[in-house]
């Protein structure tokens, strides 16, 4: 399926142009309006997007009704087989899809083609299973009797974020869609390509016109859904600040929310523990996707026993194995910041890092690598002998930062991670199976990890804890948070009646 490739002339540049996805097709906006995409790691204009205005909103509800009203009267085995064809070319497309994650994210090629398009396929294909095994309950009340229904929201939106834009509009498709749902999604207008290839899949495996339809805007389209009167449940993935906003405006027709939103998270290395996997973790969980993980583990608390042992090796493994550079060349694994603006705010709270005291043990600076130059790169930077009071400790940063701290108390270890707001993911590093649990158990997050870091198989529910988040993605609970019951009580008996 082909966008609508022209050129506008206001634009004056060669780059395609990509519509909204409305109804099974590509479809004009009557305003005229684009945004350009960059890429990342050159900087360069890499297309431009019209901007989902009146006309296209209109559209996309007129449209999701139609689309619910075929798909929800099909049989949930009859909808799970059409999942599963997309799953099929989602699979077979995962190199192309891959690419097109790598140039508007800036991450690097080594992730996206064995991450991004797969992790998104397995949670389509999870719940496209899990659909057809949902049931209601049937119970006796004397000769009566009451069975409830699991029935489909109607229309639900998604807001994704840019970290992981296929893989986030997969994964709210997915348990949307398996349920009998239409979903309008608008995927982060940093990153809006991802979602239009997700869009053309679905309808090339059946997925009937109306059923996923992708908007595309900033802010101001994304107010739009949470607002829309139509529209009964707003899946989000961003920070804290917009989730608020989001769940504001939501509030205004009741609808049901799931808020996948920042962290600070914790990993706690006992002097029990393997250094070279807890160091492993330490960096998968700051420097993967350069950093721009939610779940990321920036406060690293490092048993004093263990302490300069654990540093020691992370300097080495972070100066010598780290490979910053273009980022579809496959040794790369370090790619280049979501944009200017982002790199900026990094560099910033790295600034602040250094004014408030923080050692730094390495990095601390924008990259400008031979084969990506103008990319919005920076080093991975490691500050150590940081104190829970610190910015650099206390905000998320999204960036390739890690912030290393001391401790010596268990008890003392678990307050000190706990002393946030957010409340995403913690993981723990010991060989002591009861410690291990202990604590885990008293750490306030909803993603825990114990002597691993990161892995987010689809049957696992993820979701935060505190600001963190509302509601869950990924696993059984999902799909009940994208139906409602519906009780039904039959009278056997002639009906008793004062009147
Ligand atoms: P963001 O909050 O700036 O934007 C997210 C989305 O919301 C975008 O599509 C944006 O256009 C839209 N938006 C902005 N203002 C809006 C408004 N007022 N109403 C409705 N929609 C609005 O977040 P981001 O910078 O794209 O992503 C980074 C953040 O996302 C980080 O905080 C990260 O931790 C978080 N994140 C969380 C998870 C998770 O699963 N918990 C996963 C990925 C990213």
């Amino acid at each position: 399926m082909e966008p609508n490739m022209t050129t506008t002339s206001s634009q004056q540049s060669n780059v395609p142009v990509y519509q909204n996805f409305i109804h099974g097709r590509y479809m004009a906006n009557q305003s005229g309006e684009s945004f350009a995409v960059r890429n990342p790691a050159t900087d360069e204009v890499i297309y431009h997007v019209e901007v989902a205005d009146e006309s296209i909103q209109s559209a996309a509800i007129e449209s999701a009704k139609q689309g619910f009203a075929v798909w929800s009267a099909m049989t949930p085995i009859e909808r799970s087989r059409i999942l599963l064809k997309a799953v099929a070319l989602l699979r077979e497309r995962n190199d192309e899809l891959a690419k097109v994650e790598v140039l508007d994210t800036g991450k690097p090629w080594q992730e996206a083609e064995c991450v991004d398009v797969q992790t998104g396929a397995d949670v389509i294909e999870y719940f496209a299973g899990l659909a057809p095994a949902q049931v209601g309950q049937q119970q006796m009340v004397g000769d009566d009797f009451y069975y409830t229904r699991k029935e489909p929201l109607g229309i639900c939106a998604g807001i994704g974020a840019w970290n992981y834009p296929l893989q986030i509009a997969c994964w709210k498709s997915g348990p949307a869609l398996a349920a009998g749902n239409a979903l309008v999604f608008k995927p982060s207008e940093e990153t809006p390509l991802g979602a239009l290839k997700l869009a053309e899949i679905f309808v090339e495996a059946g997925v009937p016109e109306g059923v996923f339809n992708v908007v595309q805007g900033a802010a101001q389209v994304g107010q739009w859904l949470t607002a829309h009167a139509d529209i009964e449940k707003v899946s989000f993935t961003g920070e804290v600040g917009t989730g608020k906003k989001v769940m504001t405006s939501a509030a205004s027709t009741l609808k049901d929310v799931t808020m996948e939103l920042g962290g600070k998270s914790p990993l706690l290395v006992f002097d029990d523990a393997d250094i070279s996997d807890a160091v492993s973790a330490a960096m998968l969980g700051n420097f993967y996707t350069q950093g721009e993980i939610c779940t990321n583990c920036t406060r690293v608390y490092v048993h004093k026993n263990v302490y300069e042992q654990f540093i020691d090796e992370l300097k080495t493994r972070t100066e010598n194995n780290i490979i910053a550079g273009d980022p579809m060349n496959p040794e790369v694994n370090l790619g280049a910041l979501i944009s200017k603006p982002h790199q900026q705010l990094v560099l910033n709270y790295i600034a602040k890092g250094v004014e408030e005291g923080a050692k730094l043990l390495t990095g601390g600076e924008a990259l400008r690598p031979d084969s990506a130059p103008n990319g919005y790169f920076v080093a991975p930077t490691i500050f150590v002998d940081c104190h829970d009071d610190m910015t650099i400790v206390k905000e998320e940063i999204f960036g390739p930062v890690m912030s290393v701290l001391v401790f010596d108390d268990e008890q003392d270890v678990i307050k000190r991670a706990n002393n946030t707001h957010l409340g995403l993911a913690a993981g723990v590093f010991t060989k002591d199976i009861q410690r291990a649990h202990r604590v885990i158990h008293q750490l306030e997050a909803g993603i825990c990890w114990i002597n691993a870091y990161g892995n987010s198989p689809a049957e696992m529910p993820v979701g935060g804890y505190k600001h963190s988040g509302i509601g869950r993605e990924n696993g059984v609970e999902t799909l009940d948070q994208y139906t409602q019951t519906k009780s039904v009580y039959v009278g056997m008996n002639k009906i008793e009646s004062p009147f």
